[in-house]
């Protein structure tokens, strides 16, 4: 298996990501413009240019590149399954230098910067393991302004589902126009403290526009997206209609005392991008 072929098959994960938005976030955009005028619309207007330029030049499309995090689903059956973990590290620092990203690694006590946007713990990567030989990257590089706005709600079970809604709304009424919206908020109710943001930041891979199977949370989100965009809050904290372009949840099964409510936040740099390795080694980024 070619190793310095998929570290750079890494490197063109990461450039498509920090490069190019997912279809799905362009058009909701574009959806948004058509509904604002005045200031909103300009905002937006900016916003779309912006994704255009990024695309055509191959240049990140925000000064900040976010945190390199990873989704993995690894098919038991892959023959390199631990040389992943170093491939991606390496890819990462080659794509700091050659798209260039900005170097965003900081340990948290001495406020020394890795530079290579590695260091302790980061490249986050989750892991998951499924049937199968190939390799499914999902490249999901996570700004700081948006990731300053999460939250974990450790609520009264006796507040109810009305509670959860009422907390997810205060919040993203209390961050306003900081983690530079239209936004895709993620929801992740029950299990415990952490299991629940990681359902919510899980659930932000969801394209925006598509709803949970489950008809009674998609109603859910569907109250969500409406009470947060009647806040007016607007895109960039301007004012407007579009304050959200979506919003997704996820649910667990809880403990009879706990009701966690973690919310993950995405500005509307909503960067994603997958690479599939096959069990030749052979790569494609989609
Ligand atoms: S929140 Fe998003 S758009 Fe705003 S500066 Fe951070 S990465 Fe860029």
């Amino acid at each position: 298996m070619d190793i310095d072929s998929i570290e750079n098959g890494i490197v063109q994960l990461i450039k498509k990501a920090e490069t190019e938005l997912p279809e799905d976030v362009v058009k909701s955009l574009e959806k948004a413009y058509k509904i604002e005028e005045g200031v909103a619309r300009t905002q937006i207007d900016a916003i779309l240019k912006n994704i255009e330029l990024a695309k055509k030049s191959g240049r990140p499309m925000c000064q900040d590149t976010g945190i390199q995090t990873f989704f993995v689903e690894v098919g038991i059956k892959f023959p390199e399954i631990l040389k992943l973990k170093t491939i991606i590290e390496n890819g990462v620092k080659k794509a700091t230098k050659e798209i260039p990203l900005r170097p965003n690694t900081m340990n948290p006590l001495t406020n020394v910067n890795h530079k290579d946007n590695t260091g302790l713990h980061l490249p986050y990567i989750t892991w998951e393991f499924v049937e199968g030989d190939k390799v499914t990257i999902t490249a999901f590089p996570k700004g700081g302004g948006s990731e300053n706005m999460s939250k974990l709600g450790m609520l009264k079970p006796g507040v109810g589902i009305e509670g959860v809604k009422d907390f997810v709304v205060e919040e993203m009424v209390k961050a306003a126009g900081q983690p530079c919206p239209p936004t895709v908020v993620g929801v992740g109710i029950g299990g415990g403290a952490d299991l629940s943001l990681k359902l919510g930041k899980k659930s932000l891979l969801r394209p925006v526009g598509v709803r949970n199977k489950d008809k009674e949370i998609a109603r859910i989100e569907e109250e969500l997206i409406k009470r947060i965009n009647d806040s007016g809050i607007g895109p960039m904290g301007l004012g407007g209609k579009t304050t959200v372009l979506d919003v997704h949840v996820e649910i667990a099964h809880r403990h009879p005392a706990s009701l966690p409510v973690g919310i993950a936040v995405q500005c509307w740099a909503d960067r994603r991008a997958k690479m599939i390795i096959k069990s030749d080694g052979s790569w494609e980024v989609e």
